[in-house]
């Protein structure tokens, strides 16, 4: 089956303007739900486990609310998809809350790299970028274009991939002047370096490194979730599982012991997402801060050591821009010295954004940077589900499917959690 939302002209396998309408992806997530209802006996003996622990703790403190910080969008899209957060609250566990952390990578780029891409695309030069980013709204317009998306139906050719390899593959079939936009996490990074270490890329092609860094993140979400000393901290994490598969559990050590908190890492399936509430609430019950791997089949204490050296042979941590945060210090991959011929901005001349060129990049009134901090939900923000939506996104939580507020817009409000209560026996 071939996307439907794509022309088929496009470059590279089909990717997603629109994943969420396609299909294809109704295919995957039945699939996901039947898998899922096949194991509710073991969903119903987690939810208890839960319960218990719950209890216990709130015999300590009636009034402490133990907030666990799902730092991942997907983790946050498997609590809303699966209405985790309602199956709790009706077994009766009142003191325990879900807070979403940063882990969008596009929710996160700074609009100044948009806007970059952007001029680059008006002025001949190939874009190239994931199906995410299509749609992500830059605070100042760039043309009369407010995004990609708007670029391209203006005339700027700005196309799909899923991939590096792809935007490779097809910049050196073209051989036009072309930038990729490297968005994203650890995940990702591994597959820039290699192409680049490979010397697949060819000359025509340039890298825009975006890529950010979740444990200083992490850190930084931490000390600021609380705006008021009186707010209760972060209890415990569930640490996102695609990016330990490179970082490791080990990556998680230090926030484990800095912080005092238990620190999971953990699966997408609703059932992994229940065992990392679980552990945490054990470990809290028990005076424990360990960082624990539930999701065994993918992760390492270790991670992926080639992975690993081959990111560092080729980027430098540097000092990164999040979007509507400002700057979190070695949060962000560069290219190195030696990798610099790859380098977009270098080649084309674009100065670096610096702390004191950053300016707050979030349009009036959206409360993403609170939303990504785990300060705020989307319900919070007054453009929620009004100005703003999944087809005419304002801000940029609002465009990725890891995005809190698209997640919460596409999925939020019931559906699932009321069947699943009554299948695993907590409603009737
Ligand atoms: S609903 Fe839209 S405007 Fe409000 S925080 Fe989310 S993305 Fe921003």
């Amino acid at each position: 089956m071939s996307c439907p939302t794509l022309p088929s002209d496009f470059p590279g396998p089909p990717a997603y303007v629109d994943c969420w309408n396609c299909p294809m992806m109704k295919k995957e997530m039945d699939a996901l739900e039947l898998a899922f209802r096949r194991k509710t006996k073991i969903t119903a003996y987690l939810v208890d486990y839960i319960r218990k622990y719950a209890e216990e703790l709130a015999k300590r403190d009636p009034k402490y609310v133990y907030k666990i910080m799902d730092f991942c969008g997907t983790h946050e899209w498997t609590i809303v998809h699966f209405g985790l957060r309602s199956v709790l609250e009706m077994a009766g566990v009142r003191n325990v809350e879900l807070v979403a952390g940063p882990g969008c990578p596009v929710c996160v780029t700074p609009s100044y790299y948009l806007e970059q891409a952007m001029k680059l695309a008006f002025d001949g030069v190939v874009i190239y970028t994931y199906g995410d980013v299509f749609k992500l709204p830059a605070i100042n317009r760039v043309n009369g274009a407010r995004s990609l998306a708007e670029a391209k139906a203006r005339g700027a050719d700005v196309r799909l991939v899923h991939t590096f390899l792809h935007a490779v593959i097809d910049a050196k079939k073209h051989n036009k002047p072309s930038v990729f936009l490297g968005i994203g996490f650890e995940t990702v990074a591994p597959g820039y370096s290699e192409a680049i270490l490979k010397g697949l890329v060819p000359p025509n092609l340039k890298l825009m490194s975006l890529v950010k860094l979740t444990p200083p993140a992490m850190f930084y979400a931490l000390d600021m979730v609380r705006e008021k000393p009186t707010d209760y901290p972060i209890s415990g994490v569930i640490a996102p599982g695609h990016v330990s598969t490179i970082v490791g559990g080990k990556a998680w050590a230090p926030v484990a012991e800095q912080y005092e908190i238990p620190v999971v890492v953990a699966g997408f399936e609703p059932n992994d997402v229940l065992t990392a509430i679980a552990e945490i609430l054990k470990q809290l019950k028990n005076g424990e801060h360990k960082v624990v791997i539930e999701y065994v089949r993918a992760v390492k204490w270790e991670g992926d050591l080639k992975a690993q050296s081959s990111i560092n042979t080729v980027f430098e941590t540097v000092d990164s821009a999040w979007r509507g945060i400002g700057y979190i210090p070695k949060s962000g991959l560069a290219l190195r010295e030696r990798f610099r011929q790859y380098d977009a901005l270098e080649h084309f001349g674009i100065p670096d954004l610096t702390p004191e060129r950053w300016q707050y990049d979030l349009p009036p009134g959206c409360k993403c940077a609170e939303v990504n901090l785990g300060k705020a939900k989307p319900t919070d923000c007054p453009l929620f589900m009004k100005a703003c939506t999944p087809d005419r996104p304002i801000g940029p939580c609002m465009v990725s499917v890891e995005g809190t507020c698209a997640i919460w817009a596409r999925f939020g409000g019931g559906g699932l959690a009321l069947e699943i209560a009554k299948e695993i026996g907590i409603a009737v």
